[in-house]
């Protein structure tokens, strides 16, 4: 576990350069407002998520949001450990927004809501499912990809990175929304659903 900390994907933009802010040496960059607001609360108790990884409830899922990364960064995302090859699936119905690779995230996907209100940010996935190669429009449980270590995850540590940022309205850089943290507010155990439709 001490390995996962020193590492770990923050989202990227969809070219190969991620997005850097100056942050102080040595020092968590401030977070830029609560984790999560009323506002937020509202919606995720009406918008029930699943966890995004096959047979992983949500009385398993650890507290990883804060935590200190590489470069002064804190993670701002919730890490879910599961063995390599494991389904990663659809928190939500969704639309697919990016299939992308860059250095940090490995193999990520980005998927977001009917009204674009959040992102939903997919990395290190070991590879990608056939049949979202194909796909727009995705259920709640749709298998995405498989858990893996690409990007900057510890070799032995196959882990999703699963991050959800807000959005404001009309936002047009998606890759940079305010993360929050949803990890009390994923409540369906992960579960692939039946494919063919
Ligand atoms: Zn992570």
């Amino acid at each position: 576990m001490l390995a996962l900390v020193a590492a770990c994907a923050r989202a990227g933009s969809p070219s190969t350069t991620p997005v850097t802010r100056p942050e102080p040496a040595g020092a968590p960059a401030p977070l830029p407002g609560p984790a999560i607001t009323s506002a937020d609360a509202a919606y995720f108790e009406s918008h029930e998520l699943m966890v995004p990884v096959a047979g992983v409830s949500p009385r398993d899922l650890r507290d990883s949001f804060n935590e200190a990364r590489d470069g002064g960064r804190t993670h701002r995302a919730t890490d879910i450990l599961a063995a390599r090859g494991t389904p990663v699936v659809a928190a939500i119905d969704g639309e697919v927004v990016s299939i992308t690779q860059n250095a940090a995230g490995g193999n990520t996907l980005y998927l977001t809501d009917s009204e674009r209100r959040y992102i939903y940010y997919y990395a290190h996935m070991d590879r990608y499912s056939d049949q979202i190669l194909h796909a727009v429009r995705v259920k709640q449980g749709f298998v995405l990809g498989y858990v893996g270590t690409t990007g900057n995850a510890p070799p032995n540590t196959p882990h999703l990175h699963f991050q959800v940022m807000r959005m404001n309205p009309g936002q047009q850089d998606w890759w940079s929304g305010t993360p929050v943290d949803v990890r009390n507010f994923m409540t369906l155990v992960g579960r692939a659903r039946a494919q063919g439709y």
